[in-house]
């Protein structure tokens, strides 16, 4: 959806923000959330983390012109617009999620994963325990080391020797089909493992030991928490006995090699927002918020299951928050500043990686027609994904003829806010309503020397930074 007029300097969006009902319920609620958090939700949901203020302030200007714009020109048909900055918080924006999924997509694709089927792996541990990592949630990166460690002692079990890496990338994921707390790993696993001159040995899933993988899986959480001083062993010894010990492996989700298009959906899947706007489906006229769960028809992803695999698990398929309440079950999934949720282990691992890219460099010296080497690769990728994450929508094609636009100037609302105001009001595009102030806090006096705007590089360092195994 475009949206033009015949003033200098177009704007061009793909979506209005503002519309949204959870710009709506942000907008009107967070500072009586914020403010009420010590005492109605402290207990259930921890302390107050600040990232939580820092990440929403920000959202609430993702897209909106007022707070900074690029202006981009096409040099054939000049064609001529701006594009407002978005916000790359995480698990706050869903605008800013999908993009990031996007990117991770084109990444793991075209630089991490190996040309092999994949599995999913979908690690989930019982209610009981969940709240550990609610509380404690750094615990979240070693629940997702302990999966990986599983998937290498699987594997182990399959092959029988030691000399080899399994391949994998995981998810964490805080957050069940209603935003309610459910802290669970995804892993996108080849199905095999790799030898350490990259010999790639298939290890057929019917083969896999479903129940010992459970077995190992539990064993593994177990002993992360007991280290953590958390559960005693008589806990552990109540829960060995349960009937159905809540702890699961699913791998029921198969991406043969090549599938691009089922690895960019299921990439997407295990990187989405906690919450969707599009199961926010009403709000009431006192701003109860009606969600509704993604499994409404018990549908399993990417692919319908049968009937007969469902796992147990919540029964409902919406429910009806107060909207203070819905904050609350959403902001817990923002996560923390260095929490990082995508990490890469075996032979995906950072070093693995950079083992091999090493090894290439070393071969190419020599040759005329040098291929990139994964850094320029990885610094193409980077700028073009930067560009599309930076900016609203990809201002390098021009919507009249296809030419690639330029970026002509920036204006930051930072060092330039009554430029900003004054070419706005210019092109009729200022918005009345006076921005929402800043949060109590001291703000840095602005750098006026600063003409280029402060892109947050980190964004992409975020889901980049791995974790080496
Ligand atoms: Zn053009
Ligand atoms: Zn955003």
């Amino acid at each position: 959806m475009s949206q033009k007029n015949n003033m200098p300097g177009k704007v061009y969006r793909t979506r209005d923000p503002e519309a949204s009902p959870f710009y709506k319920l942000v907008e009107k609620y967070f500072d009586e959330f914020e403010r009420v958090y010590p005492d109605r939700y402290g207990l259930r949901f921890g302390f107050w983390r600040p990232i939580i203020r820092r990440a929403i302030d920000k959202f609430l200007k993702c897209g909106d012109l007022r707070h900074g714009f690029a202006r981009v020109r096409c040099p054939k048909c000049n064609e001529e617009f701006f594009v407002a900055f978005s916000c790359k918080q995480r698990g706050c924006c869903p605008s800013c999620d999908q993009k990031r999924a996007l990117v991770l997509g084109h990444r793991l694709r075209n630089e991490v994963l190996a040309d092999v089927p994949h599995r999913q792996w979908v690690f989930t541990i019982p209610k009981r325990l969940r709240v550990y990592f609610r509380f404690t949630r750094h615990l979240l990166g070693k629940l997702c080391k302990a999966a990986y460690e599983t998937v290498y002692e699987v594997m182990q079990l399959e092959i029988g020797e030691e000399d080899f890496l399994p391949a994998m990338v995981g998810a964490i994921q805080t957050f069940g089909s209603l935003t309610n707390w459910h802290s669970h790993v995804h892993g996108i696993v080849a199905e095999g493992v790799f030898t350490p001159d990259g010999h790639f040995i298939a290890v057929p899933y019917p083969q896999l030991q479903r129940q010992r993988a459970e077995e190992i899986w539990r064993d593994k959480v177990f002993d992360l928490l007991f280290d953590e001083g958390l559960i005693d062993l008589e806990t552990i010894g109540s829960m060995m006995v349960w009937k159905h010990s809540g702890f699961n492996i699913d791998t029921s989700v198969r991406i043969e090699a090549g599938d691009h298009d089922g690895m960019q959906r299921l990439v997407e899947y295990i990187s989405r927002c906690p919450f969707s706007l599009a199961r926010m489906i009403k709000l009431t006229d006192d701003d109860k918020v009606l969600y509704r769960a993604n499994h409404a028809n018990c549908t399993r992803y990417p692919m319908f299951g049968k009937e007969m695999d469902l796992r147990p698990g919540m029964s409902r398929n919406y429910q009806v928050f107060e909207p203070l309440d819905f904050l609350a079950s959403v902001t817990q999934h923002i996560p923390n500043k260095g929490e990082h949720q995508i990490r890469y282990y075996g032979w995906y691992s950072n070093k693995s990686r950079g083992m091999r890219a090493d090894k290439r460099k070393t071969i190419n010296n020599d040759s005329i027609d040098e291929p990139l080497t994964e850094y320029q690769l990885k610094r193409r990728i980077t700028w073009a994904a930067l560009i599309k994450c930076v900016y609203e929508v990809d201002p390098l094609k021009c919507p009249n003829c296809g030419e690639e636009m330029r970026v002509i100037s920036f204006f930051e609302a930072k060092t330039q806010a009554d430029v900003i105001k004054r070419i706005l009001k210019h092109c009729g595009l200022w918005k009345n309503k006076e921005p929402r102030p800043p949060p109590l806090r001291i703000l840095k006096p602005p750098d006026v020397e600063q003409s280029e705007p402060q892109c947050d590089y980190s964004f992409f360092d975020d889901i980049a930074l791995c974790d080496s195994f």
